[in-house]
């Protein structure tokens, strides 16, 4: 069931008197609230609950059973530095796969690299893209990209048979509720990993420090078990719960550093290609909290039988 604006006045639960609450099972006791313009869209897909939205201050708002996804106005901080981190810390990302992203934020950060020749993006939703196409320009442009190919289908699935194959996977998924949980697991990570060719790199939605440092921990602890290399880094985005979201990156070759930028540009360039990415930001996005270094470095608790 979908409607658009154009013919009927919109409801959605998430909204009354003109503002949206967030709903999120992860950040209990808490809740970010957005002042809206106008319903733009609202639709049961096969996977979730789609609300678009026009907002008053962030532009037009993604929102995925009842969690903010991407907004126009700070979306840029969470796309490039799920992927520059990463990219920069390969020395020739050539095949790039985006799992999840289907509003296309992170494609567009991926073709800014002149070295990647194939950009695969695979989204279990297609209303998800269909509908950043219609109302999120700045992101579905990337869609338009030669480089770009566009799978519907689950990631966990579409890794399956796949191997050897890429040389940076992005995982850009929503939270481990709902059709991204499969996503959080050591199996899914262990199939990135045989997915890469030599040299690989992994980047993943690694949620946040203020909220969820025993999955962080969970996730880094069998990440490591399975590449060499495994950090959390972290950036600032207004609209994410607590203003924050982090990134797991693993790598398969043990000598990668992620805190210092294997590959850059010059200043002037990354002023024209980035609006929040520079390599500065790049180190500094590694360096965490101590309340953050104490729960990461703490002997992982035993498993519970
Ligand atoms: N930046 C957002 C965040 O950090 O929460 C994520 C944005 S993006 C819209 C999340 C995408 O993950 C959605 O398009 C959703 O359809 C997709 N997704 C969820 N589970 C998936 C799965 N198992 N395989 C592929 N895509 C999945």
């Amino acid at each position: 069931m979908s409607s658009s604006s154009a013919s009927t006045k919109l409801t959605h639960p998430n909204i009354s008197n003109g503002w949206f609450s967030e709903s999120g099972a992860m950040w209990p006791g808490q809740s970010m609230n957005i002042e809206v313009n106008q319903i733009l869209h609202v639709e049961k897909s096969k996977f979730q609950d789609v609300l678009v939205f026009e907002s008053k201050t962030y532009g037009n708002v993604l929102v995925l059973d009842g969690v903010i996804q991407v907004t126009e106005r700070d979306e840029f901080s969470y796309q490039e530095m799920i992927t520059h981190p990463a990219l920069f810390s390969h020395p020739n990302p050539e095949r790039v796969l985006v799992i999840g992203g289907g509003d296309g934020g992170v494609l567009r950060e991926v073709i800014k690299h002149p070295q990647v020749k194939e950009a695969v993006l695979c989204d279990i939703d297609e209303a998800v893209i269909r509908l950043s196409k219609k109302y999120l320009p700045g992101m579905s442009i990337s869609y338009e990209d030669p480089k770009v190919s566009v799978h519907i289908g689950d990631g966990f699935d579409f890794l399956q048979n796949k191997k050897d194959y890429f040389d940076v996977i992005i995982t850009d998924s929503s939270d481990p509720v709902g059709p991204a949980e499969s996503l959080y697991q050591s199996r899914y990570y262990e199939l990135m990993r045989d997915a890469l060719r030599e040299g690989g790199i992994v980047s993943t939605q690694g949620e946040c420090q203020w909220l969820h440092l025993s999955l962080i921990k969970e996730v880094l602890t069998f990440a490591r078990e399975l590449f060499p290399v495994a950090e959390y880094a972290y950036t600032t985005i207004p609209t994410y719960p607590s203003g924050q979201i982090g990134f797991i990156l693993c790598s398969k070759n043990k000598e990668t550093n992620f805190k210092e930028p294997l590959r850059s540009v010059s200043a002037e360039q990354e002023l024209k290609l980035f609006k929040y990415y520079n390599s500065d930001i790049h180190r500094a996005s590694f360096v965490l909290p101590n309340f953050t270094r104490q729960a990461l470095a703490a002997k992982p608790a035993p498993k519970t039988a």
